[in-house]
């Protein structure tokens, strides 16, 4: 998918509204339209990258930033302890239904393992 078709990326640009959350650099953070935990926040590289197979040695700052991000905002919400999930799914069996990573922060509920 060419990135000016990419959801992600309208999104990134404003194209698209979305309750953004947290920016850096090399990322920014938004609700999720369809959440599936009281916190379910997506943090997405500016960047744009289809899947977790795309990335590359000079992606590492920009990894780093997803997971520092949702740290930040979950212990902001008060999860730091009580606890929360971070994960990305990648390709057809993990369920991946947008090709623009997104790092997906969820918390305010038990989760279950493993995931269905
Ligand atoms: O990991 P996966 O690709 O399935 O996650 C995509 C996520 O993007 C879903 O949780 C979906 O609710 C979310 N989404 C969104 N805003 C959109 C389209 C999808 O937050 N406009």
């Amino acid at each position: 998918m060419p990135e000016s078709d990419c959801l992600f990326c309208k999104i990134r640009e404003g194209a698209i509204p979305a309750k953004v959350v947290y920016q850096d650099e090399h990322c920014l953070a938004f609700e999720d339209i369809n959440p599936q935990a009281p916190t379910h926040v997506l943090f997405i590289p500016r960047k744009h990258i289809p899947t977790v197979n795309d990335l590359t040695e000079e992606d590492r700052a920009l990894v780093g930033s997803l997971y520092l991000g949702a740290a930040k905002v979950a212990r902001e919400r008060g999860y730091a302890d009580s606890g929360y999930r971070v994960v990305m799914n990648t390709q057809r069996d993990a369920g991946q239904t947008v090709f623009h990573i997104h790092l997906h922060l969820l918390a305010g509920r038990p989760l279950h393992w493993p995931p269905g």
